[in-house]
């Protein structure tokens, strides 16, 4: 029987190419989108193995609506990644109570809800593993990233709570805190921004999706069985702990 993942928010960047690579591997993939739906078609038409399922993970009766979807379409999910998310640059005096609940309840109320939702399958199973996308702004907070930098820590705390509630039911849950990586998220930052960015990693280039992919897989595999509770961060050496 294939394994099977489902990664939120995988119409593009990380998601995206996490999706593209499980399913060279093998894997059955669902492929959550919100709004890119003419995208995340596009990928699942380019690799066999992967389904496209549409939910906003900040809808508890859309992530159930698509939980369901998935089970029907697999029978079991053994590897839920919570890679959706948004983020937002302001001052922190500027950012409204609207955009603050949106963020947290992309980034935070959705890893909850997905997580809810793929639980009660995994712990009758007695296996699993979640993977939470988290950020180095999560650990060491950014300016004018304060909603970001909360909700990311935020994410930190539920996975680690997380992974010792379910440890005993054979299920880990790590965080993956990735640093600046080449995706959409980061579009708008100017050049001059972006060769700051390389010039204070000591690698000397920014991420790439396929960086932070790899990582997934290896977290998913059972290569890292024993290893739960963990926020372990692909940045280029741009934070050290
Ligand atoms: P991205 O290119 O902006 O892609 C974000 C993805 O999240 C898209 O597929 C988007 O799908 C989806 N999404 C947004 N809101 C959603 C919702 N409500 N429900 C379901 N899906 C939703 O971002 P990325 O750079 O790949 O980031 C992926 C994850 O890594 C995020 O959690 C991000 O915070 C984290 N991260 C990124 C970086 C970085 O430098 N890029 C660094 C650290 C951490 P739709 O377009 O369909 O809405």
């Amino acid at each position: 029987m294939p394994s099977t993942v489902l990664i939120t928010g995988a119409s593009r960047g990380i998601g995206a190419a996490a999706a593209r690579l499980f399913a060279q591997k093998g894997w059955q993939v669902a492929a959550n989108y919100c709004q890119s739906e003419k995208e995340a078609r596009a990928l699942a038409a380019s690799h066999p193995g992967i389904l496209a399922v549409q939910a906003d993970v900040a809808d508890r009766g859309q992530v159930d609506r698509m939980t369901k979807e998935v089970l029907h379409q697999f029978g079991h999910i053994d590897v839920l990644i919570n890679n959706a998310g948004i983020a937002q640059q302001k001052l922190f005096t500027d950012v409204t109570e609207t955009e603050w609940e949106r963020l947290f309840s992309v980034n935070v109320t959705g890893v909850f809800h997905c997580c809810q939702a793929v639980l009660p399958g995994m712990i009758r199973r007695q296996r699993g593993k979640i993977l939470n996308l988290s950020s180095i702004w999560g650990m060491t907070g950014a300016s004018c990233e304060v909603a970001y930098s909360a909700a990311k820590a935020a994410v930190i705390g539920l996975s680690k709570a997380l992974a010792k509630e379910v440890g005993p039911s054979g299920i880990t849950v790590n965080c993956v805190a990735p640093g600046v990586i080449d995706t959409q998220m980061n579009a708008a930052l100017d050049d001059e921004t972006r060769a700051g960015l390389r010039e204070e990693t000591p690698l000397g280039v920014l991420g790439k999706p396929e960086d932070v992919a790899n990582l997934l897989f290896f977290l998913a595999s059972e290569q890292a069985d024993f290893i739960t509770g963990q926020v372990i961060s692909p940045n280029g050496g741009f934070v050290i702990v």
